[in-house]
């Protein structure tokens, strides 16, 4: 898993589209982070995506920051 890349599509139920705000929740974040995983491609569209780099979210931890709690 070292350095790999993960896709991510999120499909909204009511509507049947592409979610555009696709995002992992914090436990996801943690658990790609460990994995050693090195970028998470979102699908944002039918021909559009987002690329993430998982080390920014290494970098700008929201539970460090307060931000966010469980
Ligand atoms: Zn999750």
């Amino acid at each position: 898993m070292i350095d790999s890349t993960l896709y991510l599509a999120g499909i909204r139920k009511d509507t049947g589209e592409y979610e555009e705000n696709a995002d992992s929740c914090q436990l996801c974040k943690k658990m790609i982070i460990n994995a050693g995983i090195k970028q998470v491609i979102v699908r944002t569209g039918k021909n559009e995506y987002k690329t993430i780099s998982v080390e920014e979210w290494i970098k700008n931890d929201e539970l460090l920051e307060g931000k966010i709690t469980y």
